[in-house]
Formats: C-alpha cells, sequence, structure tokens
C-alpha cells in the first residue's frame, strides 16, 4: 500500500476570477478548480493519481533528460 506517503504534493494557484487551482505535481492532473481552500482540501484528499497518467510522466522526464544531456 501506498497510503504512507504523508502529503501529497499539490501545488495550488490562484485563478483570475479567484477560484483556486490545484493540480497535482507527480501527475500533473488537476485535481480541482474551487472558490474556497476546503474545497481544495476535500479535492485533494479524494486526488489518487492514475497511474496512465504517472506512466506518461515517467516516460516524458526521461524523454527530456535524454535530450537535455545531448
Ligand atoms: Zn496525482
Amino acid at each position: 500500500m501506498n497510503d504512507r506517503i504523508k502529503s501529497p504534493p499539490f501545488i495550488r494557484k490562484r485563478n483570475k476570477d479567484w477560484t483556486i487551482h490545484s493540480y497535482c505535481s507527480r501527475c500533473f492532473a488537476t485535481v480541482t478548480d474551487a472558490s474556497s481552500t476546503a474545497e481544495v482540501k476535500a479535492a485533494e484528499s479524494e486526488h489518487r493519481c492514475d497511474p496512465r497518467l504517472l506512466e506518461m510522466v515517467e516516460k516524458y522526464r526521461k524523454v527530456t533528460r535524454l535530450v537535455s544531456a545531448a
């Protein structure tokens, strides 16, 4: 089980319309665009990384590493 991971790395930004945009820095999925931090917290606590997205991110990281090393 991966439930021992303490705090998932969510990144929050303020939208122009003052809603809060939260996304996951591991799978880069948008978690929510909510109007209150309580809603953001609730959405974040329900977020589970999509394994297919994680795989894509991992592949992308490998590709960019190769490119930057060249
Ligand atoms: Zn995620």
